[in-house]
């Protein structure tokens, strides 16, 4: 799960990391208030309105109806809202978003933390996540932050500097040290990321977090380090005992298809092709999305029913695909192994008298127990519904279908 910018910098905060202060508002009037209590508790009289989305890239990306960038400065309180109401309401297009873009509800007024002084401020990149391979956390950190880290990983790898953390060890010491020492930092610079990047640590740990990604991580022209932008990823499995955190989920950043599905409890993926499908399992699921491909059609979801499919299940999971209009065709590929096949193939003909006239051709594929009989089943239903034993079979029925 992900949560808001402004979400992730008061948990960052919670722990001890140091943040660019900023106060959410959803009006241009609400955004005036947040910038004159900034000025208050900061003394900042220069502020940052960011558009508050669940994708990155905004300071890049535009508001269709205004021509706003994402994040923009506001270098007094007067232009505070106006500049929000130019990112307010609007639809932002950034390279993370798909050309549709995303609907900004809310605006984080941040109090502007690269005003001049001693040194130049100086951006970096700092990301915790887990390394599945290895088993462990990776700290990953950059002194070529605020850019397109993938690009910088892919010309320069060796300006990404890699720390793997032991999760039954801990964050060790000297490897926070490490990093600020490779990061080329010194002084109370040094101190100050030190400190950072071990409080981040603890606040990963303690959120049961899935990735960190703070780009960038700010040293101010007097030598603080803090974090301006925080994109975090929670590990949804855990969320059963993280309550609080589990609150902050914003449904109005999800795709409303896979919000449907997941109350459902069917593990749905919304895709851009023709072929709507549903399986028993997620390994068969994307088998079955390879052979869509290779009867020449592109797979328009992925759904896993999972292992106790039944009448009300795939009826659920025939109500979803079907909200998709791209659907041409809809393929049933189902292992009868726990479950029986016949018992499948009943479910699939209760849903369809109960959903009335299905509009695409459906092809229900069943192996496994009872193969024969939940075909049988399929054949003598009366309804536009053919069935398929062998997936060469199923794959020729769904060409047919869409060709
Ligand atoms: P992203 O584009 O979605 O990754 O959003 P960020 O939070 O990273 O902000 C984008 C850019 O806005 C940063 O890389 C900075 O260059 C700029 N920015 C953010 N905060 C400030 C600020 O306090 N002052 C100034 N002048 N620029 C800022
Ligand atoms: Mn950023």
């Amino acid at each position: 799960m992900n949560i808001h910018e402004y979400q992730a910098k008061e948990l960052l905060k919670s722990y001890g990391v140091r943040i660019q202060e900023g106060i959410v508002a959803d009006s241009p009037e609400g955004a005036l208030e947040a910038a004159k209590k900034l000025n208050a508790s900061t003394g900042t009289s220069w502020y940052v309105i960011k558009a508050q989305i669940h994708a990155g890239g905004r300071g890049k990306g535009m508001v269709n109806e205004t021509g706003s960038r994402g994040v923009v400065l506001a270098k007094s309180l007067e232009d505070v809202p106006v500049k929000a109401a130019g990112i307010l309401g609007g639809t932002l297009v950034t390279i993370q978003t798909g050309a549709e873009g995303k609907k900004v509800n809310k605006v984080l007024v941040a109090e502007d933390v690269y005003y001049p002084g001693a040194s130049e401020p100086k951006e970096y990149y700092l990301s915790i996540l887990l390394d599945r391979g290895r088993g462990s956390n990776v700290i990953m950190a950059s002194t070529e932050g605020g850019m397109d880290i993938e690009e910088v990983a892919e010309k320069h790898p060796e300006k990404i500097i890699k720390e793997w953390i032991d999760p039954k060890v801990g964050l060790q010491p000297f490897q926070a040290r490490k990093v600020a020492f490779k990061l080329g930092l010194e002084g109370n610079a040094f101190k100050e990321m030190v400190k950072f990047i071990t409080s981040l640590y603890n606040a990963y740990v303690g959120s049961d977090a899935a990735q960190f990604e703070i780009n960038p991580v700010l040293k101010t022209s007097d030598d603080k380090i803090l974090a301006v932008d925080a994109k975090v990823g929670l590990d949804d499995n855990a969320l059963y005992r993280q309550k609080a955190l589990a609150e902050l989920r914003d449904i109005a950043e999800e795709d409303p298809l896979e919000v449907e599905a997941g109350k459902s409890g069917l593990n749905y993926v919304k895709l851009d092709g023709n072929v709507g499908c549903m399986v028993n399992g997620a390994g068969l699921a994307m088998a079955t999305m390879d052979m869509i491909k290779l009867s020449g059609g592109e797979p328009a979801n992925f759904l896993d029913v999972g292992g106790g499919a039944n009448a009300v299940t795939v009826e659920a999971g025939f109500r979803i695909i079907l909200q998709d209009p791209n659907v041409k065709a809809i393929l049933i590929n189902v292992f009868g192994g726990i479950v029986r096949c016949d018992r499948i193939a009943n479910g699939v003909v209760e849903a369809y008298k109960t959903i009335g006239n299905i509009p695409v051709p459906i092809i229900v594929r069943l192996q496994g127990t009872n193969a024969e009989e939940g075909a049988r089943i399929i054949d003598e239903s009366g309804l536009k519904v053919s069935s398929a034993i062998t997936l060469k079979d199923a794959a020729e029925k769904v060409k047919a279908a869409i060709s």
